[in-house]
């Protein structure tokens, strides 16, 4: 079974190095890729609006569980998934491949400072990579000079930081421009690749505690947080219905 299906959102599945292969053999054959990675909160949004449900299923190339209540919720439908394919990892993986394919790169997202932050450490990690162009998120989406501009750059990779579902319906708009180009949208990952927000250390992550960590760090994410039950509760509830 190469999709898995967890509460309406197609979920490919693969582990994350037959993830990024997919993804490589694709622009290898001119093909862009347009990548959702898609955690509880996603899907549950997805779930209550019909139009960022049909984008997942219509415009997005490949979909991963970034999380492991995806992967949890998937083994309860008795449809496995092999593991997570958490956002951040896979960009630093298409950034580390990036590189040495001499790509070019366009990040897109979070505030002007962590952007910033997130350019520079690209060009330290990544020397090969060639960034065409990059910019804080805080702009309108109805904004075309923002479009234009990536557009313009013609870059390979865009990762867009900007939170859903203003990232995916941002990409879906750049897609029709640059049908060849691997797009992305990457939530929080800036915050993170500039330092300012840190990763729970490897042992919370692979206790899959990595969401404690997060609810710990900051407070505020309870509201968000709770939607993890509810998601399980749905997932529960779809199995019964079967
Ligand atoms: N953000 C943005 N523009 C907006 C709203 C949010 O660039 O209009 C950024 C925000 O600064 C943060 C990221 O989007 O860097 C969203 O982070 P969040 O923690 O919500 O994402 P998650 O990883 O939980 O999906």
């Amino acid at each position: 079974m190469t999709k898995v299906d967890v509460l309406g959102v197609q979920f490919d599945n693969y582990n994350m190095r037959d993830f990024l292969r997919k993804v490589e053999e694709r622009f290898l054959h001119g093909q862009g890729t347009f990548i959702v990675t898609a955690n509880p909160e996603i899907v549950m949004y997805a779930r209550e609006h019909d139009d960022y449900a049909r984008l997942i299923d219509e415009r997005a190339d490949m979909v991963s569980a970034d999380g492991i209540g995806v992967v949890k919720g998937a083994a309860m439908l008795g449809t496995p998934l092999p593991e997570r394919v958490t956002g951040y990892d896979l960009m630093t993986n298409l950034l580390a491949w990036g590189s040495e394919e001499k790509m070019r790169v366009y990040l897109i997202g979070a505030k002007a400072d962590v952007n910033e932050a997130a350019v520079a450490r690209v060009q330290r990690d990544y020397p090969d990579l060639t960034v065409v162009g990059a910019r804080d998120g805080y702009f309108d989406l109805s904004d075309q000079k923002v479009l234009a501009d990536v557009i313009a750059a013609e870059p390979d990779m865009v990762f867009a930081a900007l939170g859903f579902p203003k990232q995916e319906n941002f990409l879906n708009e750049v897609k029709k421009q640059l049908p060849g180009a691997i797009l992305m949208g990457v939530g929080g990952s800036f915050d993170v690749l500039s330092g300012k927000a840190k990763r729970a250390p490897k042992l919370v992550q692979n206790m899959h505690m990595e969401w404690l960590y997060r609810l710990a760090k900051q407070p505020s994410r309870i509201g968000r947080m709770a939607v993890l039950p509810q998601f399980l509760r749905a997932v529960r509830r779809s199995n019964k219905n079967k």
